[in-house]
């Protein structure tokens, strides 16, 4: 069953999806040779519980961490832990804010310091992915104009997107319906109505589109070892069009 969200159920998402924005920029700047991901999962925590927040993903399912931290061959879902990055690593940080009972739900893979140019464009690519989707988040439209907006940006540039994990409906709960898959054919799917959130989420291969799962039972690495990246947005269905609610606050809005 697809929940769609009023306005005011929208704006509570909004200020959830402002710390996850928030968060993601501190952490954007903390990223660097030399530091944890148990760090930086410190900092995420402090970060959202000082604006009010709660981290969704910490003790969902038991999941130990307030943020998920995969790094270079990791998919998502990696345990921050003692991990020190390196130069030339990027890594997939995703975050998840509960704010007055609504949540937001993001991702940004970084770069550690210099990367090369292949993994820079495995960035660039899986984030205009991301834009991609987002741009055919319009009422009327299907969920599969999505998922095949998504694949066939990733694809023309030679890579593959990741088809074991979608993206997926938020607001009270972290994973509504429907899911958002990052491939098939356009036109398919349910109907994109005002007032449907969407958690929009590209997971985008440099080889192969095959993963499988780490001896924690949460981290999802690629088969072959290939670098993974992923983007993601929670996305509002309005009459003026998509409504990325994973950003800024908007001043007086
Ligand atoms: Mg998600």
């Amino acid at each position: 069953m697809i929940i769609r969200k009023s306005q005011a159920e929208i704006e509570k998402m909004a200020r959830a999806g402002a710390v996850v924005w928030g968060c993601l920029d501190l952490l954007g700047r903390k990223i660097e040779p030399g530091i944890t991901t148990k760090e930086l999962d410190r900092l995420a925590e402090k970060y959202i519980r000082d604006k009010g927040g709660v981290p969704t993903f910490k003790g969902y399912r038991g999941f130990p961490g307030s943020i998920c931290a995969s790094p270079n061959d990791m998919v998502v879902h990696g345990i921050p832990g003692k991990v020190r990055l390196r130069e030339g690593d990027v890594l997939g940080v995703d975050v998840g804010v509960t704010m007055d009972g609504y949540i937001a739900d993001g991702a940004t893979t970084f770069p550690v310091g210099e990367i090369s140019a292949k993994a820079h464009e495995l960035l660039r690519v899986t984030e205009e992915s991301l834009s991609k989707g987002i741009a055919q988040c319009r009422i009327g439209n299907r969920v599969g104009d999505i998922s095949h907006a998504v694949q066939t940006h990733a694809e023309a540039h030679g890579f593959s997107v990741v088809e074991s994990m979608v993206g997926h409906g938020v607001g009270r709960e972290m994973h509504e319906d429907p899911q958002v898959p990052n491939f098939g054919p356009a036109g398919q799917g349910p109907e994109l109505r005002e007032g449907m959130v969407l958690a929009i989420e590209p997971m985008v291969n440099f080889g192969g589109f095959e993963v499988e799962m780490g001896d924690d039972s949460w981290a999802i690495y690629t088969k072959d070892g290939g670098l993974s990246a992923h983007f993601e947005h929670t996305v509002a269905i309005t009459k003026h069009g998509p409504r990325i609610l994973t950003t800024a606050e908007v001043a007086g809005g």
